[in-house]
């Protein structure tokens, strides 16, 4: 099977890729398959995992907890799937249709049962058959909270620990950029300056974890992908705005592009006026997000230490408690 990668660069989306970033990427991606830390599962960006790679990402995901104790944050948990009312009031789809995927299901009767076998038989896709199900899969962990805090926010604001799968309709053979994969948000709703603090305070803990795992970190202004003309617009302003920024890391080396394995995200009130919440004294709320891409940390660790983790540097094993 011939692949190719769809995907522009991992952190911004103005060039093509250079043969050599894509030849790294396929590198980085064919030692993780080699040494049977990844799985192929045949579709770009979805992989089976091993027992090594299990062993990472759950010393990075207790690691990421334990970092973020002090906020002693309401622990929710979601199944990958939200309903369609849910992910409407987040608007997702204006920003990001190229992303966003649903669910389908069978709906028929037993003539198009047998229509759509017959399909199959011919060697034809049969998945038209199928009627959209009222459930999107989950783009972002945070989303399902927003309906679920009630009307009013305490004014000291609420903090949530949410770790759960997303989906994103970004397939690609940079190992760093998954089409499933997980994040674990630490969210809080509450007050403009409660936000802003939330998002602000976290950054520099973040980052002394990030870095003690022996990878070298930058934080930068950034912008999520936002989609069309449209996008390009307001992807400025998220930068001109320093709503957002990412921990990025040199995964393919100095003279490529880096590659987010974190971020952190203030939303202002974009979720607070969309889900009606306002906070004890009257005013929209306001919230901020961090989050930690599991998958993508792990595989940097794995890029910058290599495959056998016994051999890695002792700060390293030590700061993952491995
Ligand atoms: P990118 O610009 O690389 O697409 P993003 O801005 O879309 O990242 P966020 O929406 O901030 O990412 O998601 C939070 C974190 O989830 C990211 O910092 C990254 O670590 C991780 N993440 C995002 N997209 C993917 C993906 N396709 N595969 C694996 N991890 C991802
Ligand atoms: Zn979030
Ligand atoms: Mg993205």
């Amino acid at each position: 099977m011939t692949l190719t990668d769809p995907t522009t660069s991992t952190t911004t989306a103005t060039s093509t890729t250079a043969p050599d970033l894509d030849a790294a990427r396929a590198a980085l991606r064919a030692r993780l398959l080699a040494d049977r830390v990844l799985i192929d599962l045949g579709s770009p960006g979805l992989y089976g995992r091993t027992g090594v790679f299990e062993r990472v990402y759950t010393a990075v995901d207790a690691a990421a907890v334990n970092s973020q104790q002090d906020l002693d944050a309401e622990v929710l948990r979601f199944p990958p799937v939200e309903p369609l009312a849910a992910f409407e009031r987040t608007d997702y789809i204006a920003s990001f249709p190229d992303l966003a995927a649903s669910i389908s299901g069978f709906t028929g009767d037993d003539r198009t049962h047998r229509a759509l076998l017959a399909a199959r038989e011919r060697g034809e896709r049969w998945e038209g058959f199928l009627e959209p199900a009222d459930l999107m899969l989950t783009p972002a962990v945070c989303h399902p909270v927003y309906g679920l805090v009630g009307d009013t926010i305490p004014q000291e604001g609420r903090f949530f620990d949410i770790v759960g799968d997303s989906f994103r309709r970004e397939p690609s053979l940079d190992p760093m950029r998954l089409q499933a994969f997980h994040m674990h948000e630490f969210v809080h709703i509450g007050t403009p300056a409660s936000a802003q603090q939330h998002r602000d305070g976290r950054i520099p803990v973040m980052r002394e974890l990030l870095e003690s795992f022996g990878l070298e970190i930058d934080v930068v202004p950034a912008n999520d992908p936002f989609f069309g003309r449209v996008g390009q617009m307001l992807a400025r302003n998220q930068v001109e705005q320093a709503l957002k920024f990412e921990f990025v890391t040199p995964v393919y080396g100095d003279d490529h592009p880096t590659t987010a394995i974190s971020s952190a995200n203030l939303h202002e009130d974009h979720f607070g006026t969309s889900f009606g919440l306002r906070t004890a004294d009257g005013e929209v709320a306001h919230s901020a997000c961090i989050a930690f891409g599991l998958e993508r940390i792990t595989i940097a660790l794995f890029a910058a230490h290599g495959t056998d983790v016994d051999a890695w540097p002792a700060p390293v094993r030590a700061a993952l408690a491995l």
